[in-house]
């Protein structure tokens, strides 16, 4: 069992109870990242590297932490992937009927000293074993990436400011972009995981990463500013005076993934969540690679690396990765982007300026309605799906509908369907409109309209993006009655 965390509160007392339990019930090895402390790919790939059974990654992701903030605990399976629905509600279900647990009495183990410890099990004596938890992860990158190469802009003057925000990647930041790459010491900030993030809310995103945007924005730039979140499978890309959006960006590293040594036979294909921009089909078209359009959540992507259908994958909500690992990766995109920068002698503006050329811009922004009513919610939602047979053909101002569907999706690998994943309004354009509903709690609905335009002229690729978008978002809010069943006249959250 490989066990490790983003080191947020808790994070080593749940560790002590994982080795006492882990060792009761008969597991022979336990590998443990030093300090406790694995991102979530990193832990992926231990997992898949060492064969194990599986492993508990201890995180909330992106949200805060410390005494009063959140905790979590993840179990993914020998795949490295995280455990699919079958085995989680199998969890569930057998939480209903516990009726004593197994512990053993062992004494606690130093998790900061690399190395093997015995410790009496089971079925025996078993061995805890204190990993370095950057070296294996760091061994892959060298795989996948040129260092040497990389190394030398860097040293012809190449510069990045990565924020660790006090969580997860401050190891492997620390050691891949200023040990082993060479940037110079203090590119990476906020570099020690502490168990309350330092306050910080680990979500690497324009709110919470403001100040990184502003810095892309000044005269002293450097040419790349980077984060991750607080278990480091997300990434934010912003070059000198351009934010890369995450579905942009995944549309760029599926073009140019080639430069990269890891990547040079090509891609199998690619895949994105339903909500993303459809940059990336635009390249997974020119490439002649299949592209698969999936509903949120990375297990679908991991049915489709395992059986070898694709090699790239990424969501609207910053998560990108590749078949290296079955979870997404924050340090890995940052990293391919660093080796493209590098490959290709030109800044993060540039490129993305030429892909546009090359595949046209997708503008795109996601709009959130946060905490509102469930009832008006659930209405929006049966109203747009009561109107979309009549929609296909038809025609507002100069938007013409091509098709309007509620999303489905048949997984091709284990052949499941997923039904009413949301709402799709597609123009003959290549623009789009999607609705989804999530989090129908007791806080109320959050409403998410992911609105996307295809703009194939170059010289309208300078538009403000809410400007770009204004026709769409006049559309969607017609056609739901947005204001009418939200009560808002704005969205709560614009990204
Ligand atoms: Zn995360």
């Amino acid at each position: 069992l490989v066990v490790g965390g983003d080191g947020r509160h808790f994070n080593r007392e749940v560790i002590a109870t994982v080795i006492r339990m882990a060792a009761a019930n008969g597991f022979g090895r336990l590998v443990i990242g030093q300090g406790g402390i694995l991102s979530t790919p990193a832990a992926s790939h231990l997992i898949r590297k060492r064969k194990a059974f599986g492993g508990l990654i201890l995180s909330a992701s992106h949200n805060p932490g410390g005494p009063d903030g959140d905790f979590g605990i993840k179990y993914n399976t020998g795949n490295g992937g995280p455990a699919p629905e079958k085995i989680t509600e199998a969890i569930y279900a057998r939480t209903q009927s516990i009726d004593r647990y197994l512990i053993a009495d062992s004494a606690p183990i130093d998790l900061d000293r690399v190395g093997e410890i015995p410790l009496e099990g089971r079925n025996g004596a078993i061995t805890v074993e204190i990993v370095d938890c950057v070296a294996d992860y760091a061994e892959l990158m060298q795989t996948l990436f040129d260092f040497g190469r990389i190394r030398a802009a860097i040293k012809a003057g190449l510069t990045m400011r990565f924020d660790a925000m006090s969580a997860v990647t401050g190891p492997y930041a620390h050691a891949i972009l200023e040990g082993m790459l060479g940037f110079p010491e203090g590119t990476v900030i906020n570099g020690e995981p502490l168990p309350d993030f330092g306050g910080h809310h680990p979500d690497p995103n324009l709110v919470h990463c403001a100040h990184l945007l502003e810095l892309a924005m000044s005269p002293d730039a450097p040419d790349l500013c980077a984060a991750s979140d607080g278990d480091g499978d997300r990434n934010l890309i912003i070059g000198k005076k351009r934010f890369v959006t995450p579905s942009d960006s995944l549309a760029i590293l599926a073009a140019n993934a080639r430069l990269a040594p890891g990547y040079a036979t090509g891609l199998k294909g690619v895949a994105r969540s339903m909500p993303t921009s459809q940059a990336v089909d635009r390249v997974a078209q020119k490439l002649g690679i299949p592209c698969f359009e999936t509903p949120t959540g990375w297990k679908f992507f991991g049915n489709l690396l395992d059986a070898g259908l694709i090699s790239l994958c990424g969501e609207e909500s910053a998560g990108t990765g590749s078949d290296h690992v079955r979870e997404k990766d924050g340090l890995w995109a940052v990293l391919l982007w660093l080796d493209i920068i590098a490959a290709r002698r030109q800044g993060v503006a540039e490129i993305v300026q030429e892909h546009w050329r090359d595949y046209g811009r997708n503008y795109y922004a996601r709009h959130d309605y946060e905490e509102i009513a469930v009832d008006g919610a659930n209405a929006l939602m049966k109203r747009l799906r009561e109107m979309l047979p009549t929609l296909a053909g038809r025609k507002f101002g100069a938007l013409l509908v091509k098709q309007a569907d509620d999303f489905a999706y048949h997984d091709p690998v284990d052949g499941s369907t997923s039904q009413a994943q949301g709402v799709r309004i597609l123009l003959d354009d290549g623009s789009r409109i999607v609705f989804r509903l999530s989090g129908t709690g007791t806080a109320g609905a959050t409403l998410r309209i992911y609105i996307e335009r295809y703009e194939p002229d170059p010289q309208r690729h300078g538009l403000e993006t809410g400007e770009a978008l204004k026709d769409l978002i006049a559309l969607a809010g017609e056609l739901a009655d947005v204001e009418g069943h939200t009560g808002r006249e704005q969205p709560s959250v614009i990204t």
